[in-house]
């Protein structure tokens, strides 16, 4: 076949799958062994036969989730902007690592440009940052640097016999966190949760209490990080006792804005929710999450000059990839990070940037808040459902309340699964002050009121057909 046929038949099948993303059930759902059948995964190949390609495609397509669908609610991003899926397409046609000037130019000074805006945005002056694959990575970079950056030789040396270090958390911190304490060496029982109070914020008194008692055991606390909307309850750790402790205790304040940290976009939101951000450490952000970018897209900022940041990561002989600029200036963004091959993500911020301006992102964030607040009513309207913790910011944390002597955790989950595998709805789910709950969270610009309103209405109706049904919800 044609290269040009090919990107025509290409085309068509994006643009048709575009077109019905929002038609009928989100998801064709098949248990994992009827839809391994149904794919034929072991059908014989190496014809080099496009025809046959595209049936892998089209195959691909009509089992895929339709995250773009209204009734997709599950996961923190959904919905991506068009902007951005043509600035992805741009990146795989293109086929480059965002590694060096050379062999990425265009996107080297994008991700450049993406980084000082986002710094002057933030507060963080003179500072420095990365993208990367997402928060995940973002925290254990944040860590790693807290770490090197109380004891440089760590470097070169690691931990072994040194001060036992310990790093600080919400207790419903994302389980990113563990991991990076897992990676560094730490362990994850030097990584202590702290409880939260009746928000589900971080309580201070119980945080000074660890790290006075670390202290006196002969350990060094180091890192201490601020979740800005924690994943399951959305809640907001408070930063100017944080900044309070930290002149006491000396350690790195990170602020994990993954999920949350979209509120800078809007100067109103961010005086509620993030005041005093910009004398934090670090600090991320995902792109493809709130603001709506193509998975993944995420962004990690210093409040620290860019040659601290090439300190903590650089290691090893990069001599035969990396080329210092005339000026010795950073040219190569590989040099910053942890990665050899680094996606193009740049493109798809950049993408997004302009076609939305950040006055459409603070808006599309406003809006969010204000659709979070409108189904928070409507879950106080509906008698079969209720809230389990009231409303923080932009999760929405209700169940459906099961008549007396029907446990409400085991109950919510045959609901979800009910609704996922009628092709219903898909939400996710999680614990909030130790209680399943059904987690509404609006990442999608196509979802409004009628959206919500008939979702809500979905779930109380599967409820009200799992309760006339009977079973042993033991
Ligand atoms: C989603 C999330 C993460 C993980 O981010 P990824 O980009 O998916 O790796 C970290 N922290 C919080 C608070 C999150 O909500």
């Amino acid at each position: 076949m044609e290269q040009d046929a090919i990107f025509e038949r290409l085309m068509q099948l994006i643009a048709r799958y575009y077109r019905d993303r929002e038609q009928g059930a989100f998801v064709d759902y098949f248990d994992p062994g009827a839809l391994r059948q149904h794919l034929h995964l072991e059908d014989k190949g190496g014809q080099g036969n496009w025809d046959e390609l595209f049936t892998w495609v089209e195959r691909y397509l009509a089992h895929a989730v339709k995250t773009n669908h209204p009734a997709y609610l599950n996961r923190m991003w959904g919905g991506a902007n068009l902007p951005s899926v043509v600035g992805e397409v741009i990146a795989a046609v293109t086929n480059t690592s965002a590694c060096t000037f050379e062999t990425a130019p265009v996107s080297t000074l994008m991700e450049q440009y993406l980084l000082q805006t986002m710094l002057d945005l933030v507060g963080f002056g003179e500072g420095c940052g990365q993208m990367t694959t997402g928060s995940s990575n973002a925290n254990m970079i944040a860590m790693m640097a807290a770490r090197n950056s109380l004891s440089p030789k760590t470097k070169h040396q690691g931990l072994c016999g040194g001060q036992q270090l310990f790093a600080f958390v919400n207790a419903d911190a994302h389980y990113s966190m563990d991991r990076a304490a897992n990676i560094l060496g730490l362990g994850t029982s030097h990584l202590l949760k702290i409880p939260v109070d009746a928000h589900g914020c971080m309580r201070i008194d119980a945080l000074e209490e660890q790290l006075a008692q670390v202290i006196s055991a002969g350990g060094r606390p180091f890192f201490v990080a601020a979740t800005a909307g924690t994943t399951v309850w959305g809640a907001y750790d408070p930063l100017a006792p944080l900044l309070a402790l930290r002149e006491r205790y000396r350690f790195w304040l990170h602020v994990d804005g993954a999920w949350g940290g979209s509120v800078i976009f809007s100067d109103r939101l961010r005086q509620r929710f993030l005041p005093a951000l910009e004398q934090a450490d670090s600090f991320t952000l995902d792109f493809h999450k709130m603001p709506g970018t193509a998975l993944m897209c995420n962004v990690l900022l210093f409040n620290r000059p860019s040659m601290f940041l090439r300190e903590v990561c650089s290691a090893g002989d990069e001599s035969y990839i990396f080329h210092q600029g005339e000026d010795g200036e950073v040219r190569d963004l590989g040099t910053l990070s942890l990665q050899c091959g680094r996606r193009v993500d740049s493109l798809k911020w950049f993408l997004d940037w302009k076609f939305y301006g950040q006055d459409g992102l603070a808006e599309r964030v406003e809006r969010y808040l204000e659709l979070c607040q409108y189904a928070e009513a409507q879950v106080g309207r509906l008698p079969e459902l209720e809230m389990v913790v009231p409303r923080e910011s932009f999760n929405v944390c209700f169940r459906f309340k099961p008549p007396v002597g029907i446990p409400a955790e085991p109950f919510n989950r045959a609901l979800r699964e009910r609704m996922h595998r009628t092709g219903r709805a898909l939400v996710g789910t999680g614990h909030a002050n130790g209680q399943l709950v059904l987690r509404l969270l609006i990442t999608n610009i196509n979802v409004g009121k009628p959206e919500i309103d008939r979702f809500l209405l979905s779930v109380v109706e599967t409820g009200r057909e799992l309760l006339a049904e009977g079973s042993d919800w033991q």
